[in-house]
């Protein structure tokens, strides 16, 4: 039976890959990812390679990108226990909270930093941290198993799954998401369009999201390791930087972050930032250097800056029918404004956007 529907899948972020997967499982689909980058790219407009990623849960009680972390968990460490190929791995994960902390670091960490986590149910070894386990300055803290992404072996991977599904990958740029229906591979035009253009929802025709903005974040890969991942709730060098540590899957190196600058559009490293990250990562865990030594110690593989497609109001998932320029309405599928935990949501969020699409090419086809 050939397929019934024609799906484009915009954007080849984690977003719109983890879609195009879910998706290619039901025959009826004919699906064709079109995006301007694809993995093995790295560029500003494009998020997904810079994550670092690990799986720390920071959706608040009750809304949908909780439910979506608690659903993509299991997704990730299946993938860690069964398919070493996609390059992910577990690791031992150390959370520390200070008082002090005020501003937008602790308020993005503040379900994460919670003793009493929603998610200390969800991930295995979830533990709080006796005064005798924190660091000098830290006033509470839990531990617990988590997942490291290697995002240079996980986004191909991904591809891969797909192109064993039949989905096609091509290149395009689009002015108007309506545009999107005319890049299906049949040369036919598609019936749906999933917009997974991240960031870039912000100026898209057809879409033009104003509740989107950037967070930049600023890492460096380096090939130490201290044998754990580290995070705290904030440091002392301003209210929008972080310290983060976090080892890769499958030689990945490791990634020292960061900070969560909203509304920084900057592309450029802050040489000055670099330091204060990599003296930061040190003093969090000194098991990254030879005792006694400092940052020159660390072997830098390179410096990057990634910008977080974050969203007031949290994710969008939501089905919509768009005018196009030429009058006629296109359906489509959203599902952007992932922010900083676009790989920790990407199997909910992906299961809640194949439902949407399920239900939308249903509408169609009783229309
Ligand atoms: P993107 O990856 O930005 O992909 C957008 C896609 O749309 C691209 O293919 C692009 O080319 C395409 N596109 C856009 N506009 C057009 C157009 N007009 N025409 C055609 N194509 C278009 N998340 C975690 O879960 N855990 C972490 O540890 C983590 N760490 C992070 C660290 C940093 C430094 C950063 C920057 C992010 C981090 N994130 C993390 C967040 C995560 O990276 C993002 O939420 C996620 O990558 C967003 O994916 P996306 O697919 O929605 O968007």
């Amino acid at each position: 039976m050939s397929p019934q529907h024609r799906v484009v899948v915009l954007g080849a972020g984690v977003s719109g890959l983890t879609a195009a997967f879910i998706l290619s499982k039901n025959k009826n689909y004919s699906i064709t990812v079109a995006a301007k980058h694809m993995p093995g790219d790295y560029d500003i407009e494009y998020a997904s390679p810079w994550a670092g990623a690990n799986y720390l849960p920071v959706g608040k009680e009750g809304t949908p990108s909780q439910e979506y972390e608690r659903n993509t968990w299991p997704e990730l460490a299946k993938l860690a226990e069964e398919h070493p190929e996609a390059g992910i791995h577990f690791q031992d994960t150390l959370i520390y909270r200070r008082e002090k902390d005020k501003g937008p670091v602790s308020e993005w960490f503040a379900e994460l930093i919670r003793e009493d986590a929603w998610f200390s149910k969800v991930v295995p070894n979830f533990k709080v941290l006796s005064k005798d386990e924190l660091p000098e300055g830290m006033d509470g803290g839990t531990s617990f198993t988590s997942v490291c992404i290697n995002t240079a072996i996980y986004l191909p991977w991904l591809v891969s799954q797909c192109l064993k599904n039949g989905v096609v990958f091509k290149r395009g740029v689009v002015k108007h998401i309506a545009d999107a229906t005319l890049l299906h591979h049949s040369g036919e035009k598609a019936d749906l369009v999933v917009n997974c253009t991240g960031l870039f929802s912000l100026f898209m025709e057809g879409v033009q999201d104003k509740n989107m903005y950037p967070a930049r974040g600023q890492i460096v890969l380096v090939r130490n390791d201290p044998g754990y991942m580290a995070t705290t709730s904030g440091t002392d060098d301003g209210d929008d930087e972080a310290v983060y540590i976090m080892h890769r899957a499958a030689g990945g190196g490791c990634i020292l972050g960061g900070c969560l600058q909203a509304d920084r559009w900057d592309s450029a490293v802050d040489p000055n930032l670099a330091i204060r990250i990599m003296k930061r990562a040190i003093a969090l865990t000194p098991e990254l250097v030879p005792k006694g030594k400092g940052i020159e110690a660390l072997d830098v593989i390179r410096h990057g800056v990634g910008l977080r497609p974050m969203r007031k109001g949290g994710i969008r998932t939501e089905k919509e029918t768009v005018k196009g320029p030429d009058g006629k309405a296109i359906k489509v599928v959203h599902s952007i404004g992932h922010g900083g935990y676009g790989y920790q949501t990407s199997w909910g969020c992906a299961a809640a956007v194949a439902q949407l699409v399920d239900e939308s090419l249903m509408e169609r086809a009783r229309l």
